[in-house]
């Protein structure tokens, strides 16, 4: 797995600050210009300095440290707790004729010993190495006998002892700047908050690195939150409508869900798979395997599927069950669309929802002070949820970014209506004083609305003066009422009875009429507007011919299937897709297009103009 060969047009001699660093990016990467900080980091790194980068996922941390390890003399060591991931990452960059390699616990005794041999003889660009064996004494001589151009240390909050990915190896990793101080040194993560970021500083002694933080809004991502009614019919009609034969992702709360929605998807002929922590390893291994590689499956999962997730063409992800939190759902959503190319966060969301999650938090064994903290959090989800607003400003402004309106979540695109609901609220807040604050909305509503049922005639609740009141308003929409009644404040479930709603101290002066209170609109949404999508980069691609795409996937399936690497290691669906609409003309024209680099031309140029021109 040690290749010899040297990547086309790299000599080391006279590096020239200006061009090099973006000639190789074309030549290699076959990328025509570099985002954002980029180009900055790079420069800094190759040029012996330290850093610490903040970027969001799918944001191009690897050039980061890919570039500098080809710029600087000697071998890039990359630090990764994803073993698993490591194969297809050193495959991704041997398809570029870089000379990478990978150290870790799946490898041989012999396969190691190569590889260290390698490193000796300054035969590799980069090596990816778990923690735990860089630390170790052998390795660390082996690493004093060669010639290191940096230490890339990636998913770096794994540092973070308070953090859920913490990796106690990682602590060990302070080592790296004793034993080789004028070694540079770059940890990257897409952790967005700044607790994080301190402690990372302080634990790996990167003191004196630059910090890049990096705006943490992915562009490409379209979020949407959409009214709970039917949720499974709700996310079938999405997938079906909008993300057909795609890969996504479902998250659900509880292991039982996924496994009874994933069952029901495929019996609705989606390809859908389960994963979770209650499943043994091995099938769970599979499962990853199969989404990683595969095309077009959809993962069913709780948020156990997460770190370790590093499919760059994920189109969507759905949430049937709410996070905790915007970083939850910052962090779950951000998993869609690493590719650049469009993708959506769909949520569906409802009463039920916001119930559940307050009797998590009341019934966990936690202390007062992390109770409270997670009522915070999750208000400000609600807060998102409940906006009438543009998602991503209020997201964005949660992490301390402000920007403007987005044009590419729900809210920009159909701009929610908001009603005077006084009245509304008024009357579901008196019907649940009036019922004793010991039902939940179901039995609210029907007393409202005038129902007669079993459970209303027992309680004598059609005795009631509120009994009725609300019949003008359907079901649905009180159920809305109640739900944003909850979301705002100004009523609240029970911590002990299930599901029942009682008033809360911002109840009284909207039931004396003292306070307006505003609501978005339960009416439905208009037809969807047209959809015109923007890439990362905000160009707008003439629309692909899906017959040549079609046969360009089916193409890539091929070389993955005959190289044993996961497609997207061949070319991403976007390269296809600028393919598929631009129909270059000739070699040249094909080099031009993003993610095509000099050894992919000439190893699949043929190929592709063969297919484009057949
Ligand atoms: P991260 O590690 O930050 O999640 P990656 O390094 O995997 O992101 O990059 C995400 C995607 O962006 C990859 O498909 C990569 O090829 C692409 N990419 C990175 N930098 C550029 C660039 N300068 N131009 C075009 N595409 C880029
Ligand atoms: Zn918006």
């Amino acid at each position: 797995m040690v290749r010899a060969t040297t990547a086309s047009g790299l000599s080391r001699c006279s590096m020239n600050h200006e061009q090099r660093p973006l000639q190789l990016l074309s030549t290699i990467f076959g990328h025509p210009a570099f985002r954002g900080a980029q180009q900055d980091i790079v420069e800094h790194v190759a040029g012996g300095g330290d850093a610490l980068v903040l970027m969001p996922t799918g944001g191009g941390k690897s050039l980061c440290y890919q570039l500098p390890a080809l710029l600087r003399e000697g071998t890039a060591l990359v630090v990764s707790p994803l073993i698993a991931l490591m194969q297809d990452q050193v495959a991704a960059l041997q398809q570029l004729g870089v000379r990478a390699a990978f150290l870790n616990s799946t490898l041989d005794g012999r396969a190691a010993n190569a590889c260290e041999k390698a490193l000796r003889n300054g035969e590799l660009d980069l090596l990816y190495v778990a923690p735990e064996r860089l630390v170790m004494p052998r390795m660390l001589e082996c690493l004093a006998e060669s010639k290191l151009a940096l230490f890339a240390i990636d998913e770096a909050h794994c540092v973070s002892q308070w953090g859920h990915d913490f990796r106690p190896e990682y602590l060990q990793l302070s080592i790296l700047h004793e034993r080789f101080p004028d070694v540079p040194r770059i940890a990257l993560t897409a952790t967005a908050d700044p607790q994080t970021r301190v402690e990372i500083i302080r634990r790996l002694a990167l003191d004196d690195a630059r910090v890049f933080i990096s705006s943490f809004d992915r562009p490409n991502i379209r979020y949407t939150i959409v009214d709970k009614q039917e949720a499974r019919a709700q996310l079938l009609s999405f997938i079906r409508q909008d993300h057909a034969g795609d890969a996504g992702i479902v998250y659900c709360l509880s292991r039982k869900k996924v496994d009874e929605t994933a069952a029901w998807l495929v019996s609705h002929g989606v390809r859908a798979i389960p994963y979770h922590a209650g499943m043994d390893s091995a099938a769970r291994a599979e499962n990853q395997n199969r989404f990683q590689r595969e095309e077009g499956i959809v993962v069913v999962a709780t948020i156990a599927f997460g770190m370790g997730i590093d499919k760059p063409d994920v189109r969507f992800v759905a949430h049937l069950d709410l996070p905790k939190s915007i970083e939850g759902y910052y962090q779950e959503t951000g998993r869609a669309g690493r590719d650049g190319a469009p993708a959506d966060a769909w949520m569906a969301y409802g009463l039920g929802d916001v119930v559940q999650q307050r009797r998590m938090i009341d019934q966990s064994e936690g202390s007062e002070e992390y109770r409270r903290v997670s009522v915070t959090k999750l208000e400000a989800l609600l807060g998102l949820c409940e906006t009438a607003g543009c998602r991503r400003v209020r997201l964005l402004d949660y992490f301390g970014e402000s920007g403007a309106s987005c044009g590419n979540c729900d809210n920009c695109l159909e701009p929610p209506q908001t009603w005077d609901a006084t009245d509304a609220a008024r009357k579901a807040l008196s019907c649940i004083y009036r019922t004793g604050q010991r039902f939940g909305a179901v039995h609210l509503i029907d007393v409202l609305r005038g129902r007669v049922t079993d459970r209303v005639t027992q309680w004598g609740h059609d005795q009631l003066n509120v009994f009725g009141i609300g019949a003008d308003l359907d079901e649905a929409a009180w159920r809305n009422v109640f739900r944003q009644l909850v979301a705002l404040g100004y009523a609240r479930p029970d911590h002990d009875a299930y599901g029942a709603l009682c008033l809360t101290e911002t109840s009284r002066p909207v039931l004396k009429g003292e306070q307006q209170v505003c609501m978005r609109s339960v009416l439905p949404r208009k037809a969807k507007a047209a959809k015109s999508r923007r890439g990362a980069a905000g160009a707008v691609l003439p629309p692909a011919d899906a017959g040549l795409l079609d046969q360009l996937k089916n193409w890539r399936m091929e070389q993955a299937r005959v190289q044993g690497v996961p497609a997207f290691v061949i070319f991403h669906d976007r390269t296809l897709a600028e393919i598929a609409a631009v129909r270059p003309a000739d070699i040249d024209a094909l080099g031009g297009i993003s993610g095509i680099g000099a050894k992919k031309l000439e190893r699949y140029g043929a190929s592709l103009l063969a297919l484009v021109h057949g």
